[in-house]
């Protein structure tokens, strides 16, 4: 479970995040939208103890990310939008870095390295340099990274830029399996089609204040998510 209570977060003068609250339980799926510069990477980051924040309080698992940040980054993974990988790494050798920093045994690398390089279809380039690899292929690896410890909560920065079709498909049902399975999902996306169709949650944050959270249901009715986000938005030059 993901707990975020006020969070307010300043960069000078500007208020990039501005009292946020909301909670998503396990098992859910909560998507995480709002136009450039609204504030979702600032929170994903504070989330990802990342960055200091001015005031609030955020737990992972009833764990603070402030007073125990390592225990707390132990049940979450966290995906940048462009993720920084090292380049003269083989994509393999990655992976055991990761697994590694995660304390993974030889047997469960192994085997979650296999189930999901393989269903993203990266299994046989892991033993290619990561330079060689194109922008959807690096990002298909910093997905896999993301997986491998199988995180409680999973938080993402726009997980299906780059992503080809097929791969897209495998990673929302990959989603949707650890959802099944109990871990919270946060993620931020300008795909509005996907989130509706995969997401339980939504929240909506607007110059940094969260104006909407709800079911996915409640919040696009008989409507569709875009057409709700668009009305939400056009209401400031009301
Ligand atoms: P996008 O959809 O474009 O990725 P976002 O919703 O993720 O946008 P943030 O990156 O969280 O938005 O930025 C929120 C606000 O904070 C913006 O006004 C941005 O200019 C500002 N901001 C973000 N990072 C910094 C920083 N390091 N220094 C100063 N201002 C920043």
């Amino acid at each position: 479970m993901l707990k975020i209570e006020h969070l307010t977060k300043k960069y000078g003068d500007k208020i990039a995040v501005d009292d946020l609250s909301l909670t998503v339980e396990d098992g859910k799926i909560c998507a995480f939208i709002g136009h450039n510069g609204a504030g979702k990477t600032t929170t994903l980051k504070a989330i990802a103890g990342i960055i200091n924040f001015d005031n609030g309080k955020i737990s992972i698992n009833d764990i603070d990310i402030q007073s125990d940040p390592l225990k707390a980054k132990l049940q979450m993974a966290y995906l940048p939008d462009n993720p920084d990988l090292y380049e003269h790494l083989k994509g393999i050798e990655y992976l055991n870095f990761i697994a590694d920093v995660f304390n993974l045994s030889v047997e469960e690398r192994k085997k979650n390295i296999e189930e999901y390089a393989k269903r993203l279809e990266i299994y046989k380039d892991l033993i290619d340099p990561i330079s060689s690899y194109s922008h959807g292929m690096k990002q298909k690896l910093a997905l896999v990274s993301a997986l491998i410890h199988k995180p409680k909560l999973l938080l993402l920065d726009e997980p299906f830029v780059g992503l080809d079709p097929i791969s897209s498909h495998q990673f929302k049902m990959i989603l949707q399996e650890l959802a099944d399975s109990g871990a919270t999902i946060f993620y931020s996306t300008h795909v509005l089609d996907v989130a509706e169709k995969i997401c339980s949650d939504v929240a909506i944050i607007k110059q940094g204040k969260l104006i909407v959270y709800d079911t996915m249901e409640k919040v696009k009715g008989m409507s569709s998510l875009e057409d709700i986000f668009l009305e939400l938005e056009n209401e400031k030059h009301d």
